[in-house]
This record gives C-alpha cells, sequence and structure tokens, in this order.
C-alpha cells in the first residue's frame, strides 16, 4: 500500500498537533510520517547528508522506505522541519531570561 504524505499530514497526530505549535517537541508517534520527517530533521543522517551537500546513500535509504516513489517529497518535509527548528530556536527569549534571574 503506498501512502502519500499529503493525506498523512490529515492524520490526527496529537505530537504532530503539539509541534505545530511548539516545533521543538520531543514528542513522535510511530507510523506518522510527518512525525518521522521532523524525527530525521533532528537526526545524524539529515546531518551528514547537510555536511556533505549531498543525500548520502544511508539517509536516501530511509526516505525511500518511508515515502517510497514520493521520497523526495519527504525530504522536503524534512527540511522543512528543520527550518522550523531553527526558527524556534533562535525565538527563545534567552535575554529576558537572563534580565529575570
Ligand atoms: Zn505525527
Amino acid at each position: 500500500m503506498s501512502v502519500n504524505s499529503e493525506s498523512l499530514r490529515k492524520v490526527d497526530c496529537n505530537a504532530c498537533t503539539e509541534a505545530a505549535v511548539f516545533p521543538l517537541s520531543g514528542l513522535y508517534i510511530r507510523d506518522c510520517l510527518e512525525c518521522s520527517a521532523r524525527a530525521l530533521a533532528n537526526g545524524p543522517l539529515y546531518w551528514e547528508s547537510r555536511a556533505l551537500h549531498r543525500l548520502t546513500s544511508e539517509y536516501r535509504a530511509v526516505l525511500q522506505r518511508l515515502w517510497g516513489a514520493n521520497w523526495r517529497d519527504g525530504h522536503q518535509a524534512v527540511r522543512c522541519w528543520r527550518e522550523r527548528i531553527e526558527q524556534a530556536r533562535t525565538a527563545l527569549p534567552c535575554k529576558d531570561y537572563k534580565a529575570g534571574v
């Protein structure tokens, strides 16, 4: 059975609901493609590919296992989550926190 990422984004997933508001959430639900994309965005396979400026065979194999023929969509979802995670990190109010100490 092939599943496309668009249909899975509509699945009611508590972890994705939380991550939509708080991208730094560490909660993942198995068998949810969106959670898988978020997990990959935080994982070493994606980071290695990013550092080498090419998709490693290991990273691509995981994308293909999860997204099948649509693995490029999966990679785009991972990149999107990485961007959201980095934006959330830089938005943390460190100065305000220190000022309150
Ligand atoms: Zn999810």
